[in-house]
């Protein structure tokens, strides 16, 4: 058979593992190990000098977490990939390897509330500065590369505003000024977009959310499109500063990537029937969802992505009172931050994940009072419809008696 053409959905379940080498088990076993002894001496020679393939201690590498790497790499069409930590490791890792003091990091208009954070201490720091833009026209990025600019490093869609970049365009901006391209995949995960088959050159993932799936581990992943590049990141960025994944929570991810495909499928179904639904109260003002008639960007969200996901930001009249007094009435839907799990979660970013960003900054980013996001989960649709019903009744009600 020829595993080279085999679908992601298969892949998903087989990839990087032979159960022949391991007893037969059907999963791949936990290898729960700080080190690993080598036969004699000069094995342990050989492996140092890496005349001889193998592990060596845990922190350069570990079967459990090498099968996860092997069949992330191939879901997002790359040649290798590390696990880290957390999805933080993986930016902070991936950054470190592209940039020296003085360089120019290139961004979208929204990043991650850390990631943000993570850019002003490395221009504290290290002089490394950045510039954030909206990304929407080749003209736009290209009147942005300055002379010391390295890399360009997007998130799309952009939480919590989901707006996308066109990654065709940053593309063809950065071959011709000889940049990296960085995508943060993890609103989509592998199964809606691949930016490595638009021509980024690193992919990551805050493997806690979609990848993982199940709300039980803090993680991170990184996809590049060359396997020397990513060896050398083994051996040096990760090697020396350590952020690396801990065999049990690559078991876990194991685990919850199985599903990857069937639960990106339903969060896709249930946020559509959430969508229907929002669009028709009187008190939600803008819906922003990729995959919307509505959506000035919808030809850009269908070039890059299979479906719209599980994500569905929305901004409700009455500002922050009213968006606080809504999460407030909800019963089955949860108030946290995190995405990407079976449980539907709501999250008021100004006040929460982004809360760190400065006001004028964040409200530049669209991140206003009013905003809500909705992880849409897995559970019967028209239950989390009945939830969002009666918490838009008290707020209609509690607006209408203090009008
Ligand atoms: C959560 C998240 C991160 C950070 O990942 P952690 O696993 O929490 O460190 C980075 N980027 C995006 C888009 C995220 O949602």
């Amino acid at each position: 058979m020829n595993k080279k053409s085999l679908h992601k959905d298969t892949l998903v379940i087989h990839e990087g593992y032979d159960d022949n080498l391991h007893h037969g088990s059907l999963t791949v076993p936990l290898y729960q190990t700080s080190t690993y002894s080598f036969e004699n001496a000069v094995q342990g020679e050989r492996r140092f000098s890496g005349e001889e393939a193998g592990n060596i201690y845990s922190r350069l590498g570990n079967p459990t977490v090498r099968v996860l790497e092997e069949r992330m790499a191939a879901l997002e069409n790359g040649a290798g990939a590390l696990a880290f930590g957390s999805g933080m490791a993986a930016v902070s890792s991936i950054l470190v390897h592209l940039t020296k003091a003085g360089d120019h990091i290139l961004c979208s208009r929204g990043i991650y509330g850390c990631t943000f954070g993570l850019l002003g201490l490395m221009k504290e720091k290290y002089a490394i500065t950045h510039n954030l833009i909206s990304m929407t026209t080749e003209e736009e990025i290209e009147k942005a590369v300055k002379p010391e600019t390295v890399c360009i490093y997007v998130e799309t869609p952009i939480n919590p505003t989901m707006e996308l970049v066109d990654l065709e365009a940053v593309v063809k901006v950065a071959k011709k000024h000889g940049l990296k391209v960085v995508v943060d995949n993890t609103f989509t995960s592998p199964y809606l977009q691949n930016p490595i088959d638009i021509g980024a050159d690193f992919v990551l993932h805050s493997a806690t959310k979609y990848i993982n799936g199940h709300g039980d581990v803090i993680a991170g992943l990184l996809i590049g499109k060359d396997a020397e590049e990513i060896q050398t990141l083994r051996m040096t960025v990760q090697k020396d500063y350590g952020a690396i994944m801990s065999p049990f929570d690559a078991w876990l991810l194991i685990r919850g990537l199985k599903t990857l495909p069937v639960r990106m499928e339903k969060h896709t179904a249930n946020a559509e029937k959430l969508l229907a639904f929002l669009k028709s109260q009187k008190l939600v003002e803008d819906i922003y969802y990729p995959f919307d008639n509505g959506n000035p960007q919808f030809e850009i969200a269908k070039r890059q992505m299979k479906a719209g996901g599980g994500l569905i930001s929305f901004t409700i009249k009455g500002g922050k009172e009213s968006a606080q007094l809504f999460m407030d009435k909800l019963e089955l839907i949860k108030i946290a931050v995190s995405l990407g799990d079976a449980e539907t979660l709501i999250q008021h970013p100004s006040t929460m994940t982004h809360s760190g960003v400065p006001k004028q900054e964040r409200e530049q980013m669209g991140i206003t009072d009013s905003l809500l996001r909705l992880s849409v989960g897995l559970e019967y649709a028209d239950d989390l419809v009945a939830d969002l019903q009666l918490a838009f009744a008290a707020v209609g009600q509690h607006s209408s008696t203090h009008a």
